[in-house]
């Protein structure tokens, strides 16, 4: 989508810190980190949330699921010390950006229930 910031970024038109990139995923460091380590993990074709998810995405999702986050969780160092995954979703979720994103966030300890 062309008004959308991470269509841009993924199609690099808008310059990101990269941390991972393959064919259908990009990852890369959160402009506002909210601990040590903030990558956002996204797909790079346009899904607005996980509410937008379809049956064509299930190996997509699994992919990332499954091969990037734990592959990111690793090269940031925050796979032994434990890590949180979170995708906020519409305007109770705190979305900001209409593009799926995965937030993965550690190097710190990390509190519950989140606000
Ligand atoms: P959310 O509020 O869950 O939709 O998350 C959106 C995230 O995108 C926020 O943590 C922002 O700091 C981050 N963000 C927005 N624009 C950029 C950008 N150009 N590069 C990196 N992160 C960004």
């Amino acid at each position: 989508m062309a008004d959308c910031i991470f269509c841009r970024i993924a199609q690099g038109e808008i310059p990101s810190a990269k941390v991972y990139e393959d064919d259908t995923v990009l990852a890369f460091r959160d402009l506002d980190p909210q601990a040590p380590e903030h990558v956002l993990v996204i797909p790079k074709k346009h899904i607005g949330s996980v509410l937008a998810f379809t049956d064509a995405d299930k190996e997509l999702a699994g992919h990332i699921l499954t091969e990037v986050v734990p592959a990111v969780a690793r090269s940031c160092g925050i796979d032994a010390g434990g890590f949180r995954l979170v995708t906020n979703t519409g305007a109770d979720g705190g979305q900001t950006v209409g593009h799926l994103h995965f937030h993965l966030l550690g190097g710190r300890l990390l509190t519950w229930p989140p606000g």
